[in-house]
């Protein structure tokens, strides 16, 4: 139920007028850094937030209180899942390699194929989004399993996607996904590289021009950001062309790189280096590039990312299940490496991410005091706004966009509240999120959208994702069955061989 005092306000729509939002919290930004105002006040018009402090002097049009909330900087997520989550499927069931995630030979052989239609494709993106919104993620570079598809990503799924975002109200920085080359398994366990340079260089054409056309659209919602697929699926001539290109298009790059074991070997296999080594010695690390995840990052390419300006993009709740994490958060933040935060995965959980990062850090360094909540928060914000080359997002300040997340402090489980932060940091999970504005529209509330209804789309999505569960076999090893593919928790009691007692 809405709230009455929220009735003032109408889902997909920027407020006539000031409107000034206070709670028993705000997040301003003043004199370098985050502040908390007790009882603080922001005022946003025209989609740029006014004033953000104690208390406003002037006139406004409305006054909206949260009550027991934080009004925050809308979150950043720098690697944020835009499709329905195929890792669901590996996380009981491994090796990966022996369950869809590597092509084998024959599926090479056959043809790969798009197993989503261009309508799928569209319609998970804008699911994908919604759910950001849910979990107060204001500005998000979409990414999703190249797995799936017949090659790279598509002009036209980006194009839906961009209407996607501004019909929702989301800030995002989005490209088709390219690559020159993919990794094919030819024996169990034996993963070996191909490339396809005519196919990556065509990819990048199309990302390029799909920039030009759609920066700056839907009130500068939409916003560009190329997106090669991973170092050792990259020829070097496709990244100096993409660094290039970025240079020339005044956009960012994000390039996972330093993120596995057999990325290490194979890197070494093709060019005698780790990827940023690779990378630094042809001139191509600079303050553009967004790398994640660094889980596998020597302390030579740490020290590379921080004399040359390279992003981390830190998804820890992924890497953590993954049995891997960053070596650490606050030692790469004492190199001066700028660190954003990334879900990587659905649902995309912004707070139990930076949960995870505090617990990993401090497993990492072996202290309790390796790092704060705070160091996470910013991260989530002011890092996400560097790495993406902006001042005026992640923070609340005058002059900034009006991108904002109100999350709920009178939650049961948020409570005992004490300082806001800790508490939504320790609560770990983005289900207290009661508003968010994107460039001052309310994009969100209670679980709403404007547009669109999660519910429904539920269903759609989950008979998207078993239509695409049925074509595993088609690409797994030796295709077997998905029944041998993806084996349940627990044995099934279907009730066939039930014996009388
Ligand atoms: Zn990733």
């Amino acid at each position: 139920m809405t709230p009455d005092f929220l009735h003032a306000l109408t889902l997909g729509k920027r407020p006539e007028g000031r409107t000034l939002l206070t709670a028993d919290w705000v997040l301003a930004w003043r004199d370098g850094s985050h502040h908390l105002v007790p009882r603080g006040e922001i005022v946003m018009e025209n989609g740029e937030v006014v004033f953000a402090g104690k208390t406003f002097p002037g006139e406004v049009a409305r006054r909206i209180d949260f009550g027991t909330a934080l009004i925050s900087p809308g979150l950043i997520d720098l690697d944020a899942l835009s499709d329905l989550d195929t890792y669901t499927l590996v996380l009981d069931n491994q090796p990966g390699w022996a369950r869809g995630r590597i092509w084998p030979r024959s599926y090479v052989e056959r043809g790969p194929y798009e197993m989503y239609s261009p309508d799928e494709l569209a319609f998970q993106k804008r699911f994908a989004f919604g759910l950001l919104l849910l979990n107060g993620i204001t500005t998000a570079a979409p990414i999703a399993s190249l797995y799936y598809r017949q090659w790279g990503e598509t002009v036209a799924e980006f194009e839906a996607a961009a209407d996607a975002a501004g019909e929702l109200g989301l800030r995002v920085f989005l490209s088709p996904a390219f690559r020159s080359g993919g990794t094919v398994l030819e024996a169990p366990g034996r993963m070996v590289p191909v490339f396809d340079e005519e196919r990556g260089l065509l990819g990048l054409r199309d990302a390029v021009s799909f920039i030009e056309r759609q920066h700056g659209r839907h009130g500068g919602l939409v916003n560009g950001l190329l997106a090669p697929d991973r170092v050792e699926t990259c020829t070097l001539e496709l990244l100096e062309r993409t660094m290039a290109a970025a240079s020339d298009l005044d956009c960012r790059v994000r390039l996972h790189m330093a993120q596995g074991a057999m990325e290490l070997e194979t890197m070494q296999r093709l060019h005698g280096a780790t990827g940023p080594q690779w990378m630094a010695s042809h001139g191509l690390l600079s303050e553009r590039l967004i790398a994640p995840h660094a889980t596998h990052a020597a302390t030579r390419d740490l020290d590379l990312y921080a004399a040359h300006g390279v992003s981390i993009a830190h998804s820890p709740l992924v890497s953590a299940r993954m049995g891997s994490m960053l070596h650490s958060f606050s030692a790469c933040r004492k190199l001066g490496i700028n660190i954003g935060m990334a879900t990587d995965t659905a649902p995309p959980d912004m707070l139990m991410n930076l949960l995870m990062g505090l617990v990993t850090c401090r497993i990492s360094e072996k202290k309790p005091d390796a790092v704060l909540s705070a160091d996470l928060f910013d991260a989530a914000t002011l890092g996400g706004a560097k790495a993406l080359g902006r001042t005026d997002i992640g923070r609340l300040c005058p002059g900034a966009r009006a991108d904002i997340a109100v999350f709920r402090l009178d939650d049961p489980h948020m409570t005992p509240s004490v300082d806001p932060i800790t508490t939504l940091v320790l609560g770990g999970s983005g289900k207290v999120t009661q508003a968010v504005f994107v460039d001052g529209r309310l994009s969100m509330l209670e679980g709403k959208l404007a547009g669109f209804d999660m519910h429904e789309a539920r269903k759609q999505a989950q008979s998207q994702f078993d239509g695409l569960l049925a074509k595993y076999p088609d690409r797994s090893w030796e295709h077997p069955p998905v029944e041998a593919l993806f084996s349940p928790s627990y044995p099934l009691w279907t009730g066939k061989d039930d014996k009388e007692c």
